[in-house]
């Protein structure tokens, strides 16, 4: 065989071996705690199916959903926490793109009159509109769920939007993600009474880690290796609080902050 033929042949295999690699990293099947300012927005990213939990407050998601989903134009689940527009402001500009078969919401969290009015326009659309509580599931593919663990249907008189948000957490092989909304230590302690036997790998911070959440019980109780805190810079409210993320590091949890503007991903194994 000539030379120059060998080194052809060479250069193709190089090529199709760095195309198998980079399809196969774009396949990664991953969850993206995506930076998008004050607000919260994460995407469970597996091979059957992409669920975002949150909108963020503006456009800048669509950003971050672009780099993870790339040309897919599809979004399978949609679960809106609670009514408030750093979680849910976004959602309107990703429903003008992407095609979305479901959303899930908790109905009895009862929110602005712009939020009526797009949960109202969800119902006039083909999205299906579901209303979930705690016992519910989403299956992805095999061993592979969303369990809501949050709210109680009948037993939240006494809680405001923040307090009923949507809790619920994805388990997929060894990786367990607990996603927390905005809940407060008064509901920490409730889940901590009710779960007793979960432990978690990952936490998404409640409350964008609010000294008023990410209570010392809560993340001793369920001891995740990492907490995931989704805020903006500047954030008014001073948020992430200083006191909840000394007491992670007290607890040897590994803080990982989007303030700076960066998506955190977890990848599933
Ligand atoms: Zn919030």
């Amino acid at each position: 065989m000539k030379k120059e033929k060998k080194y052809q042949i060479i250069v193709l295999i190089i090529f199709f071996l760095v195309l198998i690699i980079f399809f196969n990293i774009n396949k990664s099947e991953k969850v993206v705690f995506m930076a998008v300012g004050q607000g919260d927005a994460s995407l469970i990213y597996t091979k059957d199916r992409t669920i975002l939990i949150d909108g963020g407050p503006d456009w800048t998601v669509l950003l971050e959903l672009a780099k993870v989903l790339k040309y897919k134009m599809k979004i399978n689940d949609i679960v809106i926490t609670h009514p408030h527009s750093d979680h849910y402001f976004g959602l309107a500009e990703i429903l003008d793109r992407y095609e979305v078969d479901n959303i899930y919401y908790y109905g009895d969290n009862i929110g602005s009159d712009s939020y009526n009015i797009f949960i109202n326009s969800i119902k006039e659309s083909n999205i299906r509109l579901i209303n979930v509580e705690r016992g519910d599931k989403i299956s992805l593919r095999d061993n592979c769920y969303l369990y809501f663990l949050w709210p109680i249907k009948g037993k939240d008189k006494d809680f405001d939007a923040n307090e009923l948000s949507i809790v619920n957490y994805f388990t997929c092989g060894k990786q367990r993600i607990l996603f927390t909304g905005d809940i407060s230590g008064a509901v920490e302690k409730r889940l901590i009474s009710m779960d007793k036997n979960l432990e978690f790998e990952v936490l998404k911070s409640a409350h964008h880690g609010s000294n008023k959440s990410n209570s010392w019980d809560f993340l001793s109780f369920f001891s995740p290796k990492e907490i995931v805190i989704s805020a903006g810079k500047d954030n008014k409210h001073g948020l992430p609080s200083p006191e909840a993320i000394n007491r992670a590091k007290a607890l040897r949890i590994e803080v990982q902050s989007l303030v700076e503007g960066k998506s955190y991903e977890v990848l599933i194994n």
